[in-house]
């Protein structure tokens, strides 16, 4: 059978070792006689399950042991309530940076919570780049500064973080975690749901500075409460077993397989590389982003013409490249090329485009 290479923005390819080792441990999880879905989360096996993965991401992000590591539940999308509800409660006020649809769901859930404010917007030209931040505009007594890093939908990624001084940075790194090195010690909150680039759905990774636990407003719900889950070793109730099973398995490939984040970096800008490249000089298809705010995850393109994307949608699908179809509020295409995607995914694409704008430019 051949697998395809699949372009999806989320949920995306997996490591095809990842696959394969979870399947021979399918049946009869290292001698327990049973699958990791079925195991109890209490049980002794699964314990161990957990505690490797924690280690493991601290290992791998280099995450300094004044912060915890919560596996929830959720998606990214609850952490957009779940974040003012512990965060917003000194001065009750936050600044948002608005660079697209997750970015604008953060700020609208928190402004629910407490005093939002936008302090810049990309918003005049389809998020198509990350604004410019003055710091002089910034709420000086803001409990927290939000981010999205890497903008999902077009293509963007923060090169340098804002300057916050004292108040804490918060980011939703769903779309760029393990893509390369991180200070996760410039951060007071990082939060991203696994789908995009560590497991399957069902979990949400927040590593959280340990003084920002522990003041959520009174009205916040049991189980949006950071304390709880901390105090919990994520285990106040049933953790997504299985999706933090195989994200142990994808931070062994990246340990083990890839070497580490650095190496990880190297490999993801080289894919995105040979795409802008190519992007750059074609004829039919250009890039929608402006080349100083790339991301290397998500790169979308058009060629300007609805009818010429819908076309080469198509035939791409039918070659084996799935899931190039732009989001519905950009157009066009978006090729997704998270870690999992094999250099050679990028080659045969790029290949396929060259081959594609000859007969049709
Ligand atoms: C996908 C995505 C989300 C939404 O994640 P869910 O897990 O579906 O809630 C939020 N932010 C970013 C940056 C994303 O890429």
């Amino acid at each position: 059978m051949a697998r395809v290479y699949n372009f999806s923005a989320g949920p995306s390819m997996l490591p095809e070792s990842v696959l394969k080792r979870a399947a021979e441990e399918m049946l009869d999880y290292e001698g327990s006689g049973q699958s990791v879905m079925e195991m109890s989360h209490r049980s002794k096996v699964y314990d161990d399950i957990i505690k490797r993965c924690e280690a493991l991401l601290r290992e791998v992000m280099g995450i300094p042991d004044n912060y915890k590591v919560l596996f929830l539940q959720g998606g990214a999308s609850s952490q957009f309530a779940m974040v003012p509800l512990n965060l917003m409660t000194k001065s009750g006020k936050a600044d948002f940076v608005i660079t697209g649809q997750w970015a604008t769901k953060a700020y609208q859930e928190a402004a629910r919570y407490g005093e939002a404010h936008v302090v810049a917007s990309s918003k005049d030209k389809t998020f198509s780049y990350i604004p410019a931040l003055d710091p002089d505009t910034f709420t000086k007594d803001a409990d927290y500064f939000h981010i999205c890093m890497n903008n999902t939908i077009y293509g963007t990624v923060y090169h340098e973080l804002p300057e916050t001084g004292d108040v804490p940075l918060v980011a939703d790194i769903s779309s760029c975690v393990l893509s390369g090195p991180l200070d996760v010690s410039k951060f007071g909150l990082l939060y991203a749901g696994a789908q995009k680039n560590m497991a399957p759905a069902g979990m949400t990774v927040v590593i959280v500075r340990e003084d920002l636990i522990g003041h959520a407003q009174a009205i916040t719900p049991t189980m949006f409460n950071y304390q709880i889950h901390a105090d919990n070793g994520s285990m106040y109730n049933t953790p997504p077993c299985y999706t933090i099973y195989i994200a142990k398995l994808v931070l062994e490939w990246l340990k083990n397989d890839i070497g580490g984040l650095e190496n990880m970096q190297a490999i993801n800008e080289k894919k995105a590389g040979m795409l802008y490249d190519f992007l750059d000089h074609s004829h039919l298809f250009h890039g929608t982003v402006v080349p100083k705010d790339r991301s290397l995850m998500n790169i979308p393109f058009v060629t300007g013409n609805e009818e010429v994307d819908a076309k080469f949608v198509k035939e791409a699908t039918a070659a084996g490249f799935v899931n190039l179809k732009g989001h519905r509020s950009v157009g066009g295409m978006r090729a997704s090329i998270y870690n999992a995607m094999p250099v050679e995914g990028v080659q045969k694409l790029v290949a396929f485009m060259k081959d594609f704008e000859e007969k049709n430019a």
